[in-house]
Formats: structure tokens, sequence, C-alpha cells
């Protein structure tokens, strides 16, 4: 029997109003930073669920609301500042995964300081990091259930992942009504995430027994919502909620497995050409989907049975979900981004053999006119 378990030490709530029945869980401490983006943690109505939350517990806030899309090391280690400036015991991290992550991050560095603070990757701190309480606002990372960090280093301009089982938040609360204010773009976007870990997990090398239940369920809601969705059309409450208890069960997925090269090979799309998260992984997925059927013929048909689709119905309702701008890749910085996952865990544990040769022949195939 392949071995399987389940390790995911976070207290998970997910429902209506889901803050307010469950306040004493914020009693943490004394006082804690509440680290957040610009605007949609105060617009969704989390942030106010949050400090009532607080208030009602005695406990004293800080707001760092600086993070932005792709967090930046650099707010990382100012949110960390912050958070010592406050004296907090704990941090709560409201927002996409962007500002779960940078929580996350801040946290970190709220206890350590670093010469460089890039070796936060290194995951070799030695001050446990703060507590970390997060509350999500779209339905797409699940930040809130894995132990990843995704931030972006500064002087590089790269995304790289902190990734320790310290990363686990203590506690999430999602309640999806904070959703509803999500824009089509970014609604979309986001279950293309939760799609791409769900797929890129099941047909990942570590996959188990227990994360395949969560992906094949997950990318069944998924593909079901995105189906029936049509274009310019926000989904209902029901297809609200479903796709965020989707994007926890692939967050659930990919806690165990990691994801796959689509991940890797997205990163450069959000750093250089701004596009968002979802989409730049889900623009490998119908060759990545090829591959699994080469690779894994057995798996493949498990995984389009339990989903209730096939391989052109799928990869075509991806294709037309995730439409970029043409972006045009020189031979060099097809060799480029070929290189810098070559040997990864991404790379390593995708179906079949996938080298920097491989990376190459996918760029190529979609970045060269
Ligand atoms: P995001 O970058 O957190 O947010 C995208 C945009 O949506 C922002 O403008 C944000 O506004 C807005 N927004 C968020 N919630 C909203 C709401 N309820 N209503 C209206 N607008 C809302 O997007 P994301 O896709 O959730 O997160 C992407 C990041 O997560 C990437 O950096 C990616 O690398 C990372 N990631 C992490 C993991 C993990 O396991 N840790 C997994 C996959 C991806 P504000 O700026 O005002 O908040
Ligand atoms: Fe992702």
């Amino acid at each position: 029997m392949k071995d399987t378990g389940f390790f995911m030490p976070t207290r998970l709530i997910v429902g209506d109003r889901c803050i307010q029945k469950n306040t004493p869980l914020f009693h943490l401490g004394r006082s804690c930073l509440i680290v957040t983006g610009k605007n949609s943690a105060r617009a969704s109505g989390a942030l106010e669920d949050v400090t009532s939350a607080l208030a009602k517990e005695g406990v004293s806030y800080g707001v760092f609301d600086e993070v932005g899309q792709n967090p930046l090391l650099s707010a990382c280690v100012r949110g960390g500042e912050t958070a010592r400036s406050v004296y907090a015991d704990f941090i709560v991290g409201i927002g996409g995964g962007s500002p779960l992550d940078a929580a996350k991050a801040v946290a970190i560095f709220a206890t350590n300081q670093f010469e460089n603070p890039a070796d936060v990757f290194a995951c070799r701190w030695t001050a446990p990091a703060l507590p970390v309480i997060l509350v999500g606002t779209t339905a797409g990372t699940g930040s809130e259930v894995t132990p990843y960090s995704v931030i972006t280093v500064d002087e590089t301009n790269q995304k790289r992942s902190i990734s320790d089982p310290q990363c686990f938040a203590l506690a999430a609360f999602g309640d999806p009504r904070y959703t509803e204010g999500l824009s089509e773009k970014f609604t979309v976007s986001t279950a293309l995430d939760a799609l791409s870990h769900c797929i890129e997990s099941y047909f990942n090398k570590l996959a188990d027994p227990m994360t395949d239940l969560h992906a094949l369920e997950g990318a069944k809601i998924i593909n079901g919502v995105l189906s029936a969705l049509p274009s310019g059309r926000l989904p209902d409450t029901q297809q609200r909620q479903a796709l965020y208890l989707a994007s926890i069960y692939a967050g659930l997925a990919i806690a165990k497995t990691g994801t796959c090269y689509c991940h890797s090979l997205g990163y450069f799309l959000s750093e250089r050409h701004g596009i968002p998260h979802g989409v730049a992984c889900a623009v490998y997925l119908p060759d990545f989907l090829e591959r699994a059927v080469r690779c894994e013929p057995e798996r493949a048909d498990r995984f389009f049975r339990a989903v209730g689709t096939d391989l052109k119905t799928l990869c075509s309702m991806i294709g037309s979900r995730s439409k970029i701008e043409p972006v045009t890749l020189s031979d060099e910085e097809i060799a480029e981004q070929a290189v810098r996952s070559s040997g990864s865990k991404n790379f390593l544990n995708s179906p079949g053999t996938f080298d920097a040769e491989a990376a190459t022949v996918v760029l190529k195939r979609l970045f060269t006119r």
C-alpha cells in the first residue's frame, strides 16, 4: 500500500458569520497586528467583523495595510517591525492569498531579525513565529490551510516560497460572503488557481489517497461552477460557497503534495507581465493535462470520470477562461525561465520527467510566434 497520512494543524471554520460565532478564538493575547491589503478587507466587511471580535475579547490591535498583490519581502519586514511596535502577541491576516501569505511572513519577522531578509526562505529561523489567524476573502489560494507563504524578493522581482510547518495558521475563518465583492476577473482567476492546485496535486508524484479525495472533489466543484457560469456573469451565493469550499479542498491537497511546473512557470507571468496568479498557472494546464494523460493514463481516466469531464472539454473550458494578452519571449528569456526551476520539487514531482529541456518545449510552444 502507498504511504498515506494527513497533517493540517489549523483550526478551520467555514460558514456564514463564522467570526461572530467564534470570537473567543481571537483571545490569544492582549495585542495583535492585522495584516491586510488596501481595500478589500474593509469593503468585504471582514475587517469590521475582526475588529468587533477583538474588541469583544478585549484585544487591542494595530493595522498594517501595506500589502499589495504578489507581496513584497520589504513589506513583510516592515510588518514585522510594526508588530513589535504594537507588542503584538499574534497576527491576523485578512484578504486574498497576498495578505494571508504576508501575514505568515510578518509573524516570522516579528520575532526574528535576519541579516539578509531573504534568509527567511531557508526556513532556519530560531525564535518561533507569532501565532497567526487567517481570514480569507478570495476563493483561490487555500493559503488558509497551507504551510506556504509566497513572497516577492524586491531586488530580483522573483516570487519565492517559504515552506515550513510553522507557516500553518493556528486558526482560519472562511465566510464565503466576503467573496461577494470580487470582480469577475478575480473570481475566475482565483477559481483557476484552486483548479490548478487540484490538478497539480492529483498528478503529483507525492499524491496519496487522502490528497486525491480533496483534489478530485475540488476539481469537480470548480469545473462544475465554471462550466455552468456564462462569461460576464458572477456566481450566485450557492456557487460562491461551493467555490470557497473547493479552494479549501485544493489547499488541503497541496498542503501535502505541493504544486507542479504550472506554478513554477506561472510566476514570471505575474512578475513581469502582471497576469493574475491563477490565470498565470492555468495557461499551462492544457499542456500539463496532456502530459498527465500520456504519462499516467489510468489515473487520468479516473480523474476525468470523477470530475465528470474529458480532456478536450476541460482544456477548452480552461482555455476560454485563461485568455491573456499575447506574451512573446526571446530565446534567452525562455532559457532563463526553464533553468530557474530546473531540479525544483515542482519540476521533479510533475508527471513523467520534467526538466529544463521539457520546460523549454512548453515555453516555446506557448510564447514564441
Ligand atoms: P490577491 O493578490 O490576494 O488579491 C487580488 C486582488 O483582489 C486585490 O486587488 C485584492 O484587493 C482583491 N480582493 C481580494 N479579496 C477581495 C474581495 N473579497 N472583494 C473584492 N476584491 C478583493 O489574490 P489571490 O489570488 O487570492 O492571491 C494570490 C497570491 O497568493 C499570489 O501571490 C500567489 O503566489 C499566492 N498563493 C499562495 C498560495 C499558498 O499556499 N500560500 C497558493 C497559491 C497562491 P486588496 O489589495 O484591497 O486586498
Ligand atoms: Fe496557486
